[in-house]
């Protein structure tokens, strides 16, 4: 049975170490690499994952991205025939939505809702907003779905089997540790998927301290971003990230809080005109309107532990590591 240990990339330490444990034990010829693009990375990570992996390693990494290109049609023709005069209930039937389309305010959005290309801005006009830490739809289109399909193919095409290799590590978090333990001492370090599709999480035990032993020992520089104050270096932000994060990131990068911004002010626009969404999610609530727009939550991240502007925002108090199994985001 002709076997492909797949290596996920993020352009993240965990990946890294996973990439250089699979060519040490199993050398090149046997790994595949591949990278999700989602289209919120900070421009170092795609550098450090497409370039400079590649060289350094001497592998090939293919890229995914995810493509909504039909869930624009299906949008499109839904607020075509609002913006024609039908009723938004002989459209949508009986769901029930926040916001109430009037004819203008489609015709407004069907001007805007086009597909940008950038998946992570595709995927929030399609879903009508931003995702959150209770809804954390992100990771599976931009991520898991589309890795699965490569895998799949790959499948299809080449091999009997793959072994996809996760960079995930259960001292990340609670929730990962609770999710991957298992019983007693067990932890699931392997999976069947099905369809010739198995999970394999070699680093589960590893602590911070041995990822970055492995990069060392195999000569190779880990993401410089780690280096410019970074804890992780996933999405430039992450929903996930925590207040102190979100001021490094609105310090050192501005360029991508006011790309956010202009994120809020586009899917609000062609989402809820009259009750605007935001990057951030205040509390266990849904959108949270004007008063968490990025801009403001930059502003609270700036006071001292405790600051009383965004009270409601302490789940951002704490990082939190993605809960996903699949380790796709740090
Ligand atoms: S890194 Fe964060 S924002 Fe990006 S896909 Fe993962 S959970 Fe979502």
């Amino acid at each position: 049975m002709s076997l492909i240990h797949l290596i996920s990339l993020s352009g993240g330490k965990d990946s890294t170490a996973t990439a250089i444990l699979a060519l040490e034990l199993h050398g090149i010829a046997a790994c595949r690499f591949v990278m999700a693009d989602t289209g919120n990375e900070h421009e170092s990570t795609l550098e450090y994952a497409l370039n400079y992996l590649p060289v350094a390693l001497g592998i090939k990494v293919d890229v995914v991205r995810a493509d909504f290109a039909d869930e624009f049609a299906t949008k499109r023709a839904n607020l075509a025939r609002i913006a024609a005069g039908e009723p938004e209930s002989a459209v949508y039937g009986k769901r029930k939505f926040m916001y109430h389309w009037t004819a203008k305010a489609a015709q407004r959005a069907l001007e805007l809702l086009h597909p940008s290309g950038n998946p992570y801005l595709d995927l929030c006009m399609v879903r009508g907003g931003f995702p959150s830490r209770k809804r954390q739809f992100c990771t599976e289109y931009l991520k898991t779905k589309p890795l699965t399909e490569f895998a799949m193919e790959l499948i299809d095409r080449e091999c009997d089997a793959i072994w996809s290799w996760q960079g995930v590590r259960i001292d990340e978090s609670q929730s990962r540790r609770e999710r991957l333990q298992g019983t007693g001492a067990c932890v699931k370090h392997f999976e069947v998927v099905g369809g010739g599709l198995f999970t394999y999480r070699p680093i589960l035990r590893w602590n911070v301290g041995d990822v970055f032993e492995a990069h060392r020992l195999a000569g190779i520089e880990p993401n410089p971003l780690y280096k410019q104050g970074m804890s992780r270096v996933g999405c430039m932000p992450c929903i996930n990230c925590s207040k102190g994060e979100l001021h490094e990131v609105s310090r050192r990068f501005p360029q991508h809080i006011a790309r956010i911004a202009e994120w809020e002010a586009l899917v609000s626009e062609v989402c809820r005109p009259r009750s605007p969404v935001s990057f951030f999610h205040m509390g266990t609530k849904a959108h949270a309107g004007q008063a968490s727009t990025i801009e403001s939550v930059v502003e609270w991240s700036k006071t001292s532990r405790g600051g009383k502007q965004f009270s409601l925002l302490t789940a951002l108090d704490e990082s939190t590591a993605c809960s996903s199994a699949y380790g796709l985001c740090e």
